[in-house]
């Protein structure tokens, strides 16, 4: 049986990422059996929601979902009432038992000058945020009065061992465990169930506890020191976008977001829809050719096509390719062109 994709190009620059997506795994060899769904803003405007379950249930039966982007002033509202996009990531996350998230920071040597950072502080950078994805603040209770508002910030003893358990096994000499437990009772639970994990059965592996504050501080002054780093859902949204930052482009990270064994995961970029940029066809497709990596090496088991696509990006980086947003005038067209042509 042919191997199912979904995909799920969603709003903004998505689609204009994700065709060019679909020339690359050809160019490499795939030849997959892709199902298209509306999904975000896009899916609002047609069945009045971010995701139906129609389109949950397409992927729950597939290999693997690529995912685009949601979001865009369209859809955006104060009204709690009123669908917003990221409810369909949300409930893409949750309906797939999506709780890990896996962010690589690579800096690529040809771009050490486009970051923002000096090349001395970057050298060297190659590290993976472990984002824990279903719990948290982001899922708890929400209350709202007129005076008033609170989100409830959960987790339990299981959803913290699990991920911890996907960031020591992704360890190459150090897990850096990022919490605020001098403030937070879900923070003290974490660092307790980490550590006994550790204890238990990772203990060849350096564990270090950092709290979130001073992690912010360490990722822009001394990022090549971190290995991988394991945090829960708020802290991890924010610390993998400041990783961002050392790639010297947002346009530049992939994800891959995992649950169980078996089940499909999700791939797809950090950025957003970009909603100042789309149909310019500026967009960097980098991201978006990386995440596809990402599905075919830890969705699909296709390592050397996954390391294709790698590499081919990084020598059409290295032959000088910049899009906009690494401060050249590449177009997305050029940008794929440029890529094609390495593989
Ligand atoms: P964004 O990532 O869309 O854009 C931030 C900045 O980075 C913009 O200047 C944009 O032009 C630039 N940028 C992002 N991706 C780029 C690319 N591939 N190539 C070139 N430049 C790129 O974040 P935002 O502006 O905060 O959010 C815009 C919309 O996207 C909002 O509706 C937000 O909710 C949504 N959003 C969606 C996701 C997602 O789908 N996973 C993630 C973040 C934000």
């Amino acid at each position: 049986m042919a191997t199912k994709i979904i995909l799920l190009p969603g709003d903004g620059i998505g689609p204009e990422i994700t065709a060019p997506t679909l020339e690359l795994l050809s160019a490499v060899g795939t030849n997959f059996d892709y199902e298209e769904h509306a999904f975000g803003g896009a899916s609002i405007d047609a069945h009045g929601t971010a995701l139906t379950d129609a389109t949950l249930a397409a992927c729950r039966a597939a290999d693997a979902v690529l995912l685009a982007a949601v979001g865009g002033p369209k859809w955006d509202s104060t009204d709690p009432s009123r669908p917003r996009p990221e409810q369909g990531l949300l409930g893409l996350r949750k309906g797939l038992g999506l709780y890990a998230n896996l962010r690589p920071v690579r800096p690529l040597a040809a771009l050490y000058d486009a970051s923002p950072l000096k090349r001395e502080v970057i050298q060297g950078t190659d590290l993976l945020v472990v984002r824990e994805l279903t719990g948290g603040i982001y899922f708890g209770e929400k209350t709202r009065t007129a005076e008033g508002a609170s989100d409830l910030c959960a987790y339990s003893r299981v959803e913290v061992e699990r991920i911890a358990r996907v960031a020591f096994r992704a360890a190459r000499r150090k897990v850096s465990s990022v919490d605020k437990a001098n403030v937070l009772e879900t923070s003290r639970l974490w660092r307790e169930v980490v550590r006994e994990l550790h204890g238990a059965e990772f203990a060849h592996v350096e564990l270090e506890h950092v709290l979130v504050d001073n992690a912010a501080m360490q990722l822009i002054s001394n990022p090549a020191d971190f290995d991988v780093i394991v945090t829960e859902n708020m802290f991890g949204d924010i610390l993998s976008d400041e990783a961002a930052t050392l790639t010297g482009s947002i346009g530049m990270l992939p994800s891959a977001s995992l649950g169980d064994a078996g089940s499909p995961g999700v791939f797809e970029p950090v950025h957003g829809s970009a909603p100042d940029i789309a149909g310019l066809g500026v967009a960097n497709p980098l991201a978006m050719f990386l995440s596809a990596a990402l599905m075919l090496r830890h969705g699909l088991g296709m390592e050397a096509e996954a390391a294709a696509i790698e590499s081919a990006v990084d020598r059409a980086l290295a032959d000088g390719l910049r899009t906009r947003d690494l401060g050249g005038s590449a177009s997305t067209h050029e940008a794929t062109q440029a890529v094609l042509s390495n593989l």
